[in-house]
């Protein structure tokens, strides 16, 4: 079929004065600005040898130049590879050997072996640029909406990053639908904020956007101060938890700077009860909080109109199928927990160079495994416990980390935390929280405890309280658990 997602996300008809993109100075950036530059960055690729289905790594700093530098690739058919900024030499080489592109565009210099590296500033100059030939006017090449559109790595939560490799036609399809689901529309603007090197900022966000037709204000990073100046020209705002509890730290958010603000959407991460009502009460907003992963981009989402509860993900999106799987592979009756497992155009073709782990992660319905533990109620709404990888075997009894962090952030002390399993000689694993706190807040693990056991039994009570100055999270604001459960791995012992 021929087929390339970049026409459904510039298409020829786009209004040639309304502005796709405003970046951070205010330049406004129309469907022909942006159609010349990404022509340019494509020539430049065209130059130095990319073919359709070749990789383009990239290690880039966000901006209009970077974004477009993604259009490039996929306009020229070719893969595009984002690469966490934050990521050391070692992360990138690791990355670098496995997906192989041919070459690596950064905003610092790199050098790498085997890979022909570029430079590209956030304002275009640099090596790249060099390559590029402006009178020439790049063509699209079509591709196979099972063709790859780009590998993207998981956030390497539980283990090492795998390369999710993404088609067109699951680009599409995530862009298309949540369009529609959200309502939006060329009179939106959402005031982009997020990276672009991962599967929300750049799929979610960004692509969401450009189908339907609506405009961006690009900021380079997350500034809650910033972002508060600018949120009276946003009709949506997207972010992780983490952005929300920090826009709540700040006295200026009101209902006053929302007023022009449609929707704000959260995802990545699970968003505490907590923020979700802190949120309410100061803007009058409901955050309508949203579920995907890497490997499926979008699963579920709350509804645009109608209720949106706290501490749910929402429904499965239209086209999207899912169920919730007991250990033994049968169906967890309603509101039990079972492991969500999920099909449809969401779903990715796989991790690169892994075929048995691929195989080992669909079952023979072709249903590919989230590792994510839920409960669907009686309505089909959906309930995130936690991951497969969290859960706590203690004693014999099964704890959700989820549902004691959910404890814990209730006390006005506390600021996030995380559950842990490590080995305990007796119970096999031992529950640990570990806890940061607001500014200038004290906590006393005993009475904490003691408050806890009214509320939950009592192997799921933490056997050791924590405090630490600030949990590690990664860009996304991902807990590391990983990092905790190594650092408090002799505890009990
Ligand atoms: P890795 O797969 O490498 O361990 P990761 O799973 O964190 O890393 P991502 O693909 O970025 O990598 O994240 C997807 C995961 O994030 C989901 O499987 C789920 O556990 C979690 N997640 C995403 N959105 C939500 C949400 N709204 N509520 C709870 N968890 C969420
Ligand atoms: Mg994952």
């Amino acid at each position: 079929m021929r087929e390339n997602v970049y026409r459904r996300l510039l298409p020829e008809d786009f209004d040639a004065n309304t502005p796709v993109i405003i970046d951070e100075r205010g330049f406004s950036w129309t469907r022909p600005k942006l159609d010349t530059l990404i022509s340019n960055i494509a020539s430049a690729l065209l130059n130095i040898g990319v073919q359709p289905g070749d990789r383009v790594g990239a290690k880039i700093d966000k901006s209009v130049h970077s974004f477009c530098l993604y259009l490039a690739t996929l306009r020229v058919g070719a893969v595009w590879l984002p690469m966490n900024t934050a990521y050391t030499q070692a992360e990138v080489e690791l990355i670098l050997s496995d997906a192989s592109p041919l070459v690596l565009v950064s905003s610092e210099p790199m050098e790498v072996p085997n890979v022909a590296c570029f430079t590209m500033a956030s304002d275009g100059s640099g090596t790249l640029m060099q390559a590029a030939n402006n009178t020439r006017n790049v063509q699209l090449v079509y591709r196979d909406s099972d063709d790859l559109a780009a590998i993207l790595y998981t956030s390497g939560t539980t283990g090492r990053p795998k390369g999710a490799m993404i088609t067109h036609g699951n680009l599409e399809f995530c862009a298309e639908t949540l369009a529609d689901f959200w309502g939006v529309t060329r009179r939106d603007t959402l005031l982009h904020a997020l990276p672009t090197f991962h599967a929300h900022g750049l799929f979610i966000a960004a692509n969401t956007m450009l189908a339907a037709r609506a405009s961006m204000v690009f900021l380079s990073r997350f500034d809650p101060e910033q972002v508060l100046s600018l949120l009276p020209r946003a009709t949506i705002f997207m972010g992780v938890p983490t952005l929300y509890s920090r826009l709540l730290a700040s006295e200026r958010l009101s209902k006053a700077l929302c007023e022009n603000v449609r929707v704000f959407i959260s995802g990545s991460a699970p968003l505490s009860a907590e923020t979700f009502e802190e949120f309410r009460a100061r803007t009058g907003h409901s955050i309508l909080e949203r579920y995907g992963m890497t490997e499926t981009t979008v699963i579920t989402s709350n509804p645009l109109s109608g209720e949106r509860v706290a501490g749910s993900v929402g429904y499965a999106l239209p086209g999207v199928s899912i169920v919730a799987l007991r250990k033994d592979g049968g169906l967890a009756p309603v509101d039990e927990v079972g492991e969500l497992v999920v099909k449809g155009p969401n779903v990715f073709k796989g991790y690169w160079n892994l075929p048995e782990k691929t195989a080992a992660e669909f079952t023979r319905e072709g249903y590919f495994k989230s590792g994510d533990l839920v409960r669907i109620d009686s309505h089909d709404r959906i309930w995130i416990v936690g991951r497969n990888k969290d859960l706590i075997i203690t004693g014999g009894y099964n704890v959700y980390p989820r549902e004691v962090e959910a404890c814990l952030v209730s006390f006005s002390a506390v600021r996030d935390c995380a559950v842990i399993g490590v080995p305990h000689p007796d119970f096999g694993e031992g529950v640990i929280a570990v806890v940061e706190l607001k500014e200038k807040e004290v906590f006393e693990a005993k009475s904490v405890i003691a408050d806890l056991s009214s509320r939950l039994a009592k192997y799921k009570i933490p056997k050791k309280i924590v405090v630490v100055p600030s949990l590690p999270r990664n860009a996304m604001g991902k807990i590391q658990k990983n990092e905790l459960k190594e650092a408090f791995s002799s505890a009990f012992s």
